[in-house]
């Protein structure tokens, strides 16, 4: 069933270390072989053997409207022969810029950089440039890339590999990353009580999706919110996630607290490697050259990753009732997982916020890190093999939040449900 991909991997594993690109893809906290894929449409993935798969991770984010989107692909082929790069400006990076400054609030600027991770790193040097402190705080489990300062304590597969401190992040950069529990507001007044006007930044993942799906409690947004503005301090809310696949304007406005700063990265470039930090013009304008904070890309606003941008985002602006379709995909799912687990006799627990959901196998209500840790990961392993074998593909690990498109038929919930149903008959 996986030959040609147990082949792939063995080759893949002798010039890439681990085999792979990024290393959540390699199946390690699972086990087996990861699936190499060859194409996808819409909600079906296809892998090197054949195989069918409903996609619950949709590149982890971006194909909300389903893989191979036509109206990104045409435009990406358009524009791939004017040339795939100029190293100047274009008016195009203006466009996407007014659209999405006109679909996310509290912003008036926006910065264009080629991932998440950058977009977080810029986030917190323009945060500590502009207010002149160092120290940031971040919370256990919250992923905001792989630069130096945020892999302290941090999500994805940083958790999922289960590594505590990291070979080659330095003590020094470490030590002004200050951390606490997801969702607990005393634990942050502490911080900020012990660390007076040292404090830049507090970066939050609004709805935190790197150790599964985690939702914010009542009040614990607010209450960041008024610790920021009682202490001059920066609410950056990392919407990498969140951003366009919430709602048009990402969590900030689903929920209703404003942010400093924002970043994005994931659906913002439809697939493209394209990441962004945002916010009102009075910070945004210390980047350079407008400023002195420093920050550059020899292939940041790249024509090719903007046109796919641009097409995905408009559609999304010009549609908003694709959020309420999702909404009401995600419900039906949850219900339907909820009735397969139950009738097992499996404890869980699901978290859902829109399109973005996560199951556990735990009585416990999943809040933060620890209890995502405490739930038993092993028969999610089982799970999501047993999954894979019926033709679902989920993330490979219980750290990660599920992704929905669009694309996804009442036909495919229905299918998804019933192999959760077989599956669990199957392993429990
Ligand atoms: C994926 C992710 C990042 C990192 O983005 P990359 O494009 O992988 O560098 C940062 N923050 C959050 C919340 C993410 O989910």
């Amino acid at each position: 069933m996986y030959s040609k991909s147990e082949m792939l991997f063995g080759k893949a594993k002798q010039v890439i270390p681990g085999g792979v690109n990024s290393p959540v893809r390699a199946f390690k906290s699972v086990g087996g072989t990861p699936v190499f894929m060859e194409r996808a449409k819409g909600s079906y993935m296809y892998d090197a053997d054949g195989n069918r798969y409903i996609d619950y991770i949709n590149s982890w984010g971006p194909m909300i409207l389903g893989h191979a989107y036509e109206p990104v692909v045409k435009a990406i082929q358009e524009y791939a022969t004017y040339s795939t790069s100029f190293g100047a400006p274009t008016a195009l990076e203006t466009k996407i810029a007014e659209l999405i400054v006109g679909m996310v609030p509290n912003i008036d600027m926006i910065r264009m950089v080629n991932s998440g991770t950058e977009a977080c790193m810029t986030a917190i040097r323009l945060a500590r440039g502009y207010t002149g402190r160092n120290k940031f705080i971040k919370f256990e489990g919250c992923y905001h890339g792989h630069a130096d300062a945020f892999l302290v304590s941090a999500g994805s597969g940083v958790a999922t590999l289960g590594i505590q401190s990291i070979p080659g992040v330095t003590a020094a950069v470490a030590d002004d990353t200050l951390t606490a529990p997801y969702n607990n507001l005393p634990a942050v007044e502490e911080l900020v009580a012990e660390n007076i006007n040292q404090i830049a930044a507090i970066i939050v993942e609004p709805v935190a999706g790197n150790m599964g799906c985690i939702l914010p409690q009542p009040g614990f947004l607010e209450g960041l919110r008024q610790i920021c503005d009682a202490n001059n301090i920066l609410l950056i809310f990392d919407e990498v996630m969140t951003g366009f696949r919430l709602a048009r304007g990402g969590a900030q406005e689903l929920l209703g607290i404003r942010a400093d700063l924002v970043t994005f990265g994931k659906i913002i470039g439809a697939g493209m490697p394209v990441g962004a930090v945002a916010g009102p013009k009075e910070i945004m304008e210390n980047l350079a050259p407008a400023g002195k904070v420093y920050q550059a890309g020899t292939l940041s606003g790249n024509p090719i990753a903007m046109i796919a941008g641009y097409t995905l985002l408009q559609t999304l602006n010009d549609h908003p009732v694709i959020y309420q379709e999702l909404q009401e995909k995600a419900t039906y799912l949850v219900n339907g997982l909820k009735e397969a687990f139950g009738a097992a006799g499996v404890v869980h627990s699901i978290n859902q916020m829109g399109s973005m959901l996560s199951a556990h196998f735990t009585e416990y209500p999943i809040v933060d890190f620890s209890s995502a840790s405490a739930a038993n990961n092993e028969l999610f392993k089982r799970f999501f093999h047993a999954m894979l074998d019926r033709g679902i593909y989920l993330p490979p690990s219980a750290f990660e939040s599920w992704f929905m498109s669009n694309t996804l038929t009442l036909g495919d919930l229905d299918e998804t449900i019933a192999a959760a149903k077989s599956a669990m008959q199957a392993i429990k």
